[in-house]
């Protein structure tokens, strides 16, 4: 399980996997940044940036070991 913090402010979210993280970012986005959501410029590519920016951002982030903070 990795936790990540929204890329737009510190709130932030836990998956296994990217995609489980994006899902879990889902309702607080929905929530917090609907601004952003439901932005009429926003296009595909920029849904595809977003998707490689925080993918790579994800994969950057270490695992957390169970029953415990420490980051390995
Ligand atoms: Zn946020």
């Amino acid at each position: 399980m990795k936790t990540l913090k929204c890329d737009l402010c510190e709130v932030s979210a836990e998956g296994a996997t990217f995609e489980e993280w994006m899902e879990a970012l889902h309702p607080h986005y929905e929530k917090t940044h609907a601004e952003v959501m439901n932005d009429l410029n926003h296009t595909k590519e920029d849904t595809e940036k977003w998707m490689i920016e925080n993918n790579a951002r994800f994969d950057a982030v270490s695992h957390v070991h169970k029953n415990s903070n420490i980051l390995l």
